[in-house]
């Protein structure tokens, strides 16, 4: 569906053209007409299919079109979102597809001083983007006025559960007019998220956009069997051997990022890391880099790395598997984004074995299994490759040792 065929304010379609955005993604196309016409909304979609516009849109428009009614200062719209950099990005977004409407809006998250955001909220909003915890802290200041709340957005609804958010979200909702519209996105459906949009949604149309068919398939996936030890050297050598644009590699534990990024640096490979345990200009510094290209690997958490909106990223690597195995899908979810393609590449060592098979049902796929030798790696990867190099220090060079503990 192209753009134009949906009622869209002139000046959002403008912006629209001027991001390069030619065809509405599905969940675009199947949300958009429903928020238009004021339903409430349940969208099962993850980051990456183009939700944060396929909420946006619509209500930019609602605001264009709909002056506000009334004199108040508190914002007309509320998206609440689990992690900084996903409140971040959503303020860029609402920013980039409002760009021709004055609008105001502002985003406020933990971790920084209140001063400048508390200046923002008194200075009156349209648009407020907000991690749960600090529009408690602001709205038990007495900062934040919910009276006027025309539309809410819960985004990455179950990431906000794992987080253990509900209970502050129920208690912001409290503060809202009843008469509201309210949006509800989320990567998955456990019952507590089932629950939470029974509570808030009234008649709600429900859109979904099938995880596995939106990412695991567009992902070139392949697993190595290696053992823990060698997986760091495995790791050094694809990245030196494979033409990556940008890398993530995950773990499972903060420690296990800071153990690899510590791994990277010793064999000269220039890595940033982000973490809970980073400080909030630590990880800003890390993703900048990230994004410009100035580093070409990121560590990441499956925390941290929530919400995380970098083009680009050609590689995947699961340094680790997860228990989880949904979080599998949102890590590959990271590269193949708006129909690029990527690769995802796995270790598994015997422990992990148990967690692949889980991933493997959930995705309903086989993942490629390669051998421990570097030199088998699925087609379309193996470009760059040297024949017959086998990972560096493999037998007990200096770096064999990055994962013996
Ligand atoms: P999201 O799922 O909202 O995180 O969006 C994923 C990426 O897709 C972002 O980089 C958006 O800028 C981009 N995007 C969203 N909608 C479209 C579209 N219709 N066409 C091209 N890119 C898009």
């Amino acid at each position: 569906m192209q753009f134009n065929q949906l009622p869209l304010s002139k000046l959002i379609l403008r912006a629209i053209v001027e991001e390069g955005y030619e065809t509405a993604t599905p969940i675009q196309a199947m949300a958009i007409p429903h928020i238009m016409e004021g339903r409430d909304l349940m969208g099962c979609a993850q980051t990456g299919t183009g939700k944060t516009a396929a909420f946006a849109l619509p209500i930019l428009h609602h605001l264009a079109e709909t002056p506000r009614p009334g004199k108040g200062k508190g914002p007309r719209c509320l998206v609440l979102a689990p992690t900084r950099e996903l409140a971040g990005q959503i303020a860029e977004s609402f920013q980039a597809y409002g760009r021709h409407m004055s609008l105001r809006g502002a985003v406020v998250f933990g971790g920084v001083s209140q001063h400048h955001q508390v200046r923002k909220l008194q200075a009156g909003v349209d648009v407020l983007i907000a991690t749960p915890g600090r529009l408690m802290d602001l709205g038990n200041q007495g900062y934040v006025d919910l009276t006027q709340l025309e539309v809410l957005v819960l985004d990455e609804a179950d990431r906000m559960l794992d987080m253990g958010f509900i209970p502050d979200i129920r208690k912001i909702v409290a503060k809202t007019p009843k008469e509201r519209q309210t949006l509800m996105f989320s990567a998955t459906m456990p019952a507590a998220i089932r629950d939470l949009a029974n509570g808030l949604l009234k008649n709600p149309e429900y859109v979904q956009i099938a995880a596995n068919s939106a990412t695991a398939d567009r992902v070139e996936q392949a697993v190595y069997f290696v053992d823990k030890k060698d997986k760091p050297a495995m790791l050094t050598h694809l990245l030196e051997s494979l033409s990556i644009t940008r890398a993530i590699v995950f773990t499972r534990t903060k420690h296990g990022a800071d153990k690899v990024a510590k791994f990277l640096q010793q064999e000269n490979v220039p890595s940033a890391a982000i973490h809970g345990n980073k400080t909030q200009s630590q990880r800003e510094r890390s993703l900048s880099a990230f994004r410009a290209g100035k580093v070409h690997v990121l560590i990441a958490t499956d925390i941290a790395s929530r919400g995380i909106d970098v083009d680009g990223v050609s590689h995947v690597f699961n340094f680790d598997l997860s228990n989880d195995p949904e979080s599998y899908v949102h890590r590959i979810g990271r590269t193949a984004r708006a129909g690029e393609s990527g690769k995802a590449i796995s270790f598994c060592d015997a422990e992990e074995r148990a967690f692949l098979s889980a991933i493997q049902k959930l995705i309903k796929m086989d993942i490629t299994i390669l051998t421990d030798h570097p030199d088998h790696v699925p087609t379309g990867m193996a470009a760059t490759m040297r024949p017959g190099d086998g990972p560096r220090n493999r037998k007990g060079g200096r770096g064999g040792g990055g994962g013996k503990k």
